[in-house]
Order: C-alpha cells, then sequence, then structure tokens
C-alpha cells in the first residue's frame, strides 16, 4: 500500500510556521540573500548562519549545488530544522524542470532523514529566480503527489501573496482532476 503526504496550502509567511522542517529557498552561497532567505535569517537569528557558514566550510566548500538539499538548525524559528535547497534560475532557453522538481524530492529526502512528519515548502524559485508562478505550483504539487513512500505525512505550501496563493490552488485543483 502507497500513502501520499496530506498537501495544504496556506496564506502567509513561511517563517510564522509551526513545522518539524521549513525549507529554505536558499542561493548556492549558503550565506544569505533576498525573499525567503533573507526573511529565515533575520527571524531565525544567527545560529542558522553559523551552520551554513560551517557547511561551507566543510561539505559544501563550493555552494550547494542547484536541486540540492541540506539542513541547519532552525535557531529561533518554531521548526526542528531548516531545509535548504537551492531552485534553478528559469529560462527561456533552457527546460530546468528537473531541477526544481529536484529540490522539492531533495528536501522531502533529507527532511525524512530528520525523522520529520511536517514540512512547509515556499514556491521555490518564483521569486528572485524568475519561475513562472503557474508553472512552479503545478510542479511543486505533483512532486510532492509522486512522494508515495516518504515518511513526511504533512506537507504545507506558504504563499505569501493572492496571486501565489490562487496559482497553487489551481494547480491542486488540476491535479486531483487529472487523478479521477
Ligand atoms: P527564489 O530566489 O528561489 O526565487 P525567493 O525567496 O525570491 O526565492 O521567492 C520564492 C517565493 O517565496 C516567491 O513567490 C516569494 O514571493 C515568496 N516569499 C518571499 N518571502 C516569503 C516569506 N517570508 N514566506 C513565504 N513566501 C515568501
Amino acid at each position: 500500500m502507497t500513502t501520499q503526504p496530506a498537501l495544504t496550502l496556506v496564506r502567509g509567511d513561511l517563517t510564522e510556521q509551526h513545522a518539524d522542517v521549513l525549507v529554505n529557498a536558499a542561493n548556492s552561497s549558503l550565506l544569505g540573500g533576498g525573499g525567503v532567505d533573507g526573511a529565515i535569517h533575520r527571524k531565525g537569528g544567527p545560529a542558522i548562519l553559523d551552520a551554513c557558514r560551517d557547511l561551507r566550510a566543510s561539505r559544501y566548500g563550493k555552494g550547494l549545488p542547484t536541486g540540492q538539499a541540506v539542513a541547519t538548525t532552525a535557531g529561533r524559528l518554531h521548526a526542528g530544522h531548516v531545509v535548504h535547497t537551492v531552485g534553478p534560475v528559469w529560462s527561456r532557453e533552457e527546460d530546468r524542470s528537473a531541477l526544481l522538481v529536484s529540490c522539492y524530492r531533495e528536501s522531502l529526502v533529507v527532511a525524512a532523514g530528520l525523522g520529520a512528519r511536517s514540512v512547509a515548502f515556499p514556491a521555490i524559485s518564483t521569486g528572485i529566480y524568475g519561475w513562472p508562478m503557474d508553472d512552479g505550483a503545478r510542479l511543486a504539487l505533483r512532486t510532492v503527489r509522486e512522494e508515495t513512500r516518504s515518511p513526511v505525512t504533512d506537507v504545507r505550501f506558504v504563499l505569501f501573496d493572492a496571486d501565489a496563493y490562487a496559482a497553487f490552488e489551481r494547480a491542486l485543483a488540476e491535479l486531483d482532476r487529472s487523478a479521477g
């Protein structure tokens, strides 16, 4: 028998969520940035950046490659861990969807390795990295739905504004229809 994690859409700020894992739309430097990344470091405090610096000094000397994921402490956030993943920058010339799919998949693998049951995601790559929201929503939801063997039981997408929330609602309705 296979089970799928329950999917929930929430409108709000990722950094205010309570979950075992909060996923950060990081950049490969792991040393902070704008958008979700900036908010996570501001609210989570310096322990997260310290852990990221340690990762740069050890396993990820050249930075975290696009599509991969790694965990740190969540500092003062209401979570057990932050899982940092690096989304692809949107390109008109090249299809980088596999890398965006990999972000969601690898984040869930890392979360499962930590024993997490609940994971909250932002809409990776759809901000500074320019990925079209409708397509980003479709890829995100489809990838999580395909994770039928993950021990993670609760996957939440935390959408910052009304347009992002509406795009995820449409994509979820489409996915439910196609699943029959
Ligand atoms: P990326 O560089 O991967 O595009 P961003 O952080 O710029 O990452 O944006 C990813 C998505 O997260 C965008 O849709 C953006 O509007 C949204 N976002 C920005 N800040 C927050 C936040 N605090 N909580 C949830 N979503 C956020």
